[in-house]
């Protein structure tokens, strides 16, 4: 199947990857660069390989075209192979969700091959069950409609929230104000100084890393926030109902940080949204679930156990490789050569 699509869509860190100074890569350079565009005779959505002359043939129509002042695409999705050959550790979370659930595995396995499919997959399977990848080939109008809809609720949470704690300008609305003045509320009231948001770290001997979105000093405690879309998805987080996934994620950002965190927050961030998947007024609410001491030990021993049973199965393990000196960082990755 074809997996060069026409969608730009935040990666989930769920497929990051990272190198071994904690870099989060999510994308490699192709061998050979593409251009994309909509061909003026046919006025298709095509890419074509990069030539050293302008002119080139369209894929769908045939004809002779010039790709002049095209998108120039020089970068591809990662691999597990390009996980093996750069010796690229796993992100955080997804180790977190590893052998929790069967067709994370299945996923995996697919994976090189419709890499875009995996970051979607969960959805794709809830609506399509087993049938899932013959729907996928017959569904892109809606798959379409659905990765935009997926894409603004993401990119709204954690894009908006990042930009206007930082002090940046941010997309301004009714309950993005409420939600930001509760989180400095909660911050303000619990001493909160000495903060990174979104820190990347990597651990080299347990083999992951990923990127904190609260790591805090003073007080030493690191929070996850998670954005739900519905008053139902959120009040079950706020219950711990289902929480393993998101346990096993926080010990793991636990364990990769340089210093153990006094406390772990899960924080459920609300977000009503309408059918244009616009913010709903008078809406907007943010919790801070702390995890008890045995659901952050728990929470370590699976993802030991998960990290274990993934490279296992990946066949390579950057934790022997980092120390056989043959892990690859993102400026050699960049490059194309060790330095
Ligand atoms: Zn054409």
């Amino acid at each position: 199947m074809d997996n060069e699509r026409e969608f730009k869509l935040p990666w989930a860190e769920s497929n990051h990857w990272c190198d071994h100074l904690g870099n989060p890569i999510t994308q490699v350079p192709r061998s050979k660069a593409k251009l994309e565009g909509v061909c003026p005779e046919c006025n298709k959505f095509v890419s074509v390989p990069k030539n050293k002359k302008p002119e080139n043939t369209c894929p769908q129509c045939k004809k002779k075209i010039s790709t002049v002042d095209w998108f120039i695409n020089a970068m591809r999705d990662v691999t597990s192979g390009d996980g093996s050959k750069f010796g690229l550790f796993a992100s955080c979370s997804r180790v977190a969700g590893w052998g929790n659930m069967p067709f994370e595995l299945m996923m995996w396995k697919v994976e090189d091959r419709v890499s875009f499919c995996s970051r979607f997959g969960v959805e794709l399977y809830k609506r399509y069950g087993d049938d899932w990848e013959k729907h996928l080939q017959t569904i892109d109008g809606p798959l379409k409609e659905y990765l935009d809809r997926y894409s603004a609720m993401g990119t709204y949470g954690h894009g908006v929230i990042h930009q206007a704690m930082e002090g940046k300008e941010y997309e301004r609305s009714e309950v993005m104000d409420r939600i930001l003045g509760q989180i400095s509320g909660w911050e303000a009231a619990n001493g909160v100084k000495d903060v990174n948001r979104e820190a990347s770290f990597v651990n080299t001997t347990i083999g992951i890393g990923g990127t904190i979105d609260v790591d805090c000093r003073t007080p030493n405690f690191i929070l996850d926030w998670k954005y739900k879309f519905s008053k139902d998805a959120f009040g079950k987080l706020c219950k711990k109902q289902n929480a393993d996934y998101v346990c096993n994620q926080l010990a793991s950002y636990g364990m990769i940080r340089d210093e153990k965190p006094d406390e772990y927050f899960i924080a459920p961030i609300l977000v009503e949204m309408d059918e244009k998947f616009r913010p709903i007024p008078g809406t907007g609410q943010v919790e801070y679930i702390p995890l008890t001491e045995k659901e952050v030990e728990t929470g370590e021993r699976r993802v030991m156990r998960h990290v274990d049973s993934l490279y296992a199965s990946l066949n390579y393990d950057p934790r022997i490789m980092f120390k056989e000196g043959q892990c690859w960082n993102w400026s050699e990755i960049l490059k194309g050569s060790r330095s």
